[in-house]
């Protein structure tokens, strides 16, 4: 899958994707990481890529020149290897609907779509970028960053270990937490007892059934009590199961 990151500090982009698993992808070819550095495309001879805001207020915002310019180049190279693509825009925002699991899959069930990231800086960026890049917001969370990278870096990782090859082992990314609107159960490695802490007895049985269920119970005990959100949700798809009615023994017949 491929990712076009549009930021003022590509170095950034490339020193934290770089590294661990989404360098190992890039290595191997299961993606593909670029990052353009909007600077190119201003021009001015003092390469700004940003001015005063209409109708005053602090700061400053990035200009759509080097935005439009910048993206008709992205645009132009994803096309020189995929003819018809066409590529989903994310401008990383603090005005968006917020990041997700769910987003993730979304864009990682899309893997041939590229996905291109805006990151802006400064105050932000000029709203008609938006139109000409017709470009969805994203948030990261609510707070405000300096800037979109360290949230472009978040989507690029989320999105690239849901794809296939990428995690050492594809079923990691299914049993974790969010899937199916669950967290995680407590986990252990070893050894059996550290400090007087044991590990669970059931997990050391080797009844996978029964661990199965101590999994699913305990995932649901800590959804219920940490995300009652996500409960809700997982309750409305997986219903309590209604208690086995006791048959009643049929009266003798007389
Ligand atoms: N003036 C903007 C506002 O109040 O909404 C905030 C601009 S912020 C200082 C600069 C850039 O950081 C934004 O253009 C955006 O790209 C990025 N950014 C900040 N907070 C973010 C968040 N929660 N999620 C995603 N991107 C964020």
């Amino acid at each position: 899958m491929e990712f076009h990151i549009m930021t003022l500090f590509p170095d950034m982009m490339d020193t934290v994707l770089g590294e661990s698993i989404t360098g190992r992808a890039q290595k191997s070819g299961r993606i593909l990481v670029k990052s353009w550095n909007i600077r190119d495309y201003s021009q001015n001879s003092s390469r700004h890529v940003d001015d005063y805001i209409y109708g005053g207020g602090p700061g400053m915002l990035m200009q759509c020149e080097p935005i439009d310019l910048c993206f008709q180049a992205v645009l132009t190279d994803i096309r020189s290897r995929m003819p018809d693509a066409c590529p989903r825009v994310i401008y990383l925002s603090p005005k968006g609907p917020t990041f997700s699991q769910k987003k993730a899959e979304t864009y990682a069930g899309e893997s041939d779509r590229p996905l291109v990231l805006l990151c802006g800086h400064y105050e932000g960026i000029d709203e008609r970028v938006l139109t000409l890049l017709d470009a969805e917001e994203i948030s990261i969370g609510d707070y405000v960053l300096t800037g979109g990278e360290l949230g472009a870096a978040i989507i690029v990782d989320a999105v690239s270990r849901l794809l296939p090859g990428v995690l050492g082992d594809d079923d990691s990314a299914v049993y974790e937490s969010f899937h199916e609107n669950l967290l995680e159960c407590p986990q252990y490695t070893r050894p059996e007892v550290y400090k007087d802490l044991a590990v669970p007895e059931i997990l050391l049985s080797g009844n996978h059934a029964k661990i199965a269920a101590w999994r699913l119970e305990q995932a649901e005990k800590l959804t219920e009590e940490r995300r009652p959100d996500l409960y809700k949700a997982y309750r409305e798809e997986h219903p309590v199961p209604e208690p086995k009615k006791k048959r009643r023994k049929s009266a003798p017949s007389a």
